[in-house]
């Protein structure tokens, strides 16, 4: 997985400079977390599906060759072929592969969040295919050649006029040469020119959101309709997914279903619903004539036993990140990472490494809400935390910051220089604070206050202070 987290200070200076972008951060900030809520509110039962949704996953993860074998058998029972990925390499040649094995020239694809880890498509592309990602969003990222800005919404931070003039350049070749703006009209011309994709293709390539052990399905949860349209019309059908994607049993599989959309987009359910198991048969009036699934580890059993294990808990809902202050400030392109926000906070350390990603477990305001809104129950900030730690362990953190922290953990295991040093903070701030509707803020601090007090005000402390107060004894 290509990583340019190292970039994110510059990127997200960019990000927060940029009118536009931050225009329509606003509003997805705003929105999509209050659709989330309200949905929430309306099903009593949320909470509980909640805590059944963690435990599920929790059972699965503590047996996962179990159920990992159990999907294998029911689905080649079905016809399907399964094939083991452990590395990126491996799962790439598998599909480049399977793909020559049926002379593929040209492939669909609908999107997929592991496709992108493996950056499937360039080594594709790099072998001759030809490739088109089919999700909306994914296609008009796919043509301006950028990475997802967000896991369920890869395009969200662009606008029509954007998406007017990426469509004009890309669409000339297929005839299309006068300038479309309206909305509606992008969409119709979206679907004319992929239309013939989806005729012509030899193999379609979908990831799976869940794969079902009881029944060796996959399962596919979109609100286009165009990953149905891949999976049933070329002649091979190759899932590519990761091995953490395991519900037990149908039953199970009901639970995730009620909390995904709900989570991710505030809908009661998404669109499409769809349950796949094996090529087309006799009786079938259409489905692909071969059907593959590639299972990706690519890290994923490294975290088991760990503690970022809960991170495979996660159903790719995005709530996390929409609910989060820094994604909803910086966006998504800042991260340098297929996996943003605070999932990709956890997620991208632990598939590619903690020197790659430092900068992102680092990139949050701890306020918890990313764990409030998780529908599985991640604890997110502890696990950023926890790389946070193996950062400090492995010398990463800049200079300055560890003297800091150092000279903070000393002060604290020597009381009376502790408190001897936070009064003469409290004195230095109050002198150098301003009045500002009756509120103390310091406005300007030396050294390494000044990260602090270039781009805000730092609030003084009031008197008297706790500690004097509890030596008073003055209990409120
Ligand atoms: S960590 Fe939780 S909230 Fe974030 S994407 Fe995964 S399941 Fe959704």
């Amino acid at each position: 997985m290509h990583v340019t987290s190292k970039d994110f200070d510059e990127k997200a200076r960019a990000a927060i400079a940029d009118d536009q972008l931050q225009m329509g951060l606003f509003v997805f900030g705003k929105i999509f977390p209050l659709m989330r809520d309200a949905k929430a509110a309306e099903l009593p039962e949320f909470e509980g599906l909640r805590d059944s949704a963690r435990d599920i996953k929790t059972n699965v993860l503590e047996n996962l060759g179990t159920y990992l074998d159990a999907f294998e058998a029911r689905a080649e029972e079905a016809g399907g072929r399964i094939h083991w990925a452990r590395t990126a390499e491996e799962a790439n040649s598998i599909v480049e592969r399977l793909c020559e094995e049926v002379g593929a020239k040209d492939i669909i694809k609908s999107k997929s969040m592991v496709t992108e880890e493996l950056e499937l498509n360039d080594h594709l592309i790099d072998k001759g295919y030809s490739v088109v990602e089919t999700d909306l969003g994914e296609y008009i990222i796919q043509l301006r050649n950028e990475k997802p800005f967000h896991i369920v919404g890869p395009a969200l931070h662009l606008n029509a006029g954007q998406v007017s003039d990426t469509f004009y350049e890309a669409h000339k070749k297929h005839g299309r040469t006068e300038k479309v703006e309206d909305k509606v009209k992008l969409v119709e011309e979206a679907r004319i020119v992929l239309r013939e994709r989806f005729k012509n293709a030899d193999v379609g390539i979908t990831g799976a959101n869940f794969l079902v052990a009881e029944t060796g399905q996959i399962v596919l949860v979109t609100n286009e309709g165009n990953a149905d349209l891949t999976a049933t019309l070329p002649k091979r059908h190759i899932v590519v997914t990761g091995i953490e994607k395991i519900v037990p049993t149908l039953d199970d599989l009901s639970v995730f279903l009620r909390i995904l959309a709900r989570s991710a987009t505030g809908q009661d359910t998404s669109n499409y619903v769809s349950l796949y198991s094996g090529p087309r048969r006799a009786r079938d009036a259409d489905g692909p004539e071969q059907f593959d699934i590639v299972l990706v580890d690519n890290g994923r059993t490294d975290m088991l036993g760990t503690p970022v294990e809960e991170m495979l808990r996660c159903i790719r809902c995005g709530a996390c990140l929409n609910s989060c202050p820094v994604f909803s400030t910086v966006g998504g392109q800042t991260y340098g990472s297929v996996y943003s926000g605070p999932m990709g906070a956890v997620w991208t350390p632990a598939l590619a490494s903690v020197s790659s990603a430092a900068k992102l477990p680092n990139a949050s305001s701890f306020c918890g809400k990313c764990e409030e809104v998780c529908p599985v129950r991640i604890p997110l900030p502890s696990m950023m935390r926890h790389w946070r730690e193996k950062e400090f362990e492995a010398h990463l953190t800049p200079s300055g910051q560890r003297w800091g922290l150092g000279m903070w953990a000393w002060l604290g295991k020597h009381p009376s220089l502790y408190r001897a040093a936070t009064n003469l903070a409290g004195i230095g701030l109050r002198l150098i604070s301003k009045g500002r509707s009756g509120k103390r803020l310091a406005t300007w601090l030396p050294f390494i206050g000044q990260g602090w007090t270039q781009s805000r005000d730092l609030a003084v402390p009031q008197e008297p202070t706790f500690l004097s107060q509890y030596k008073e004894g003055r209990r409120r």
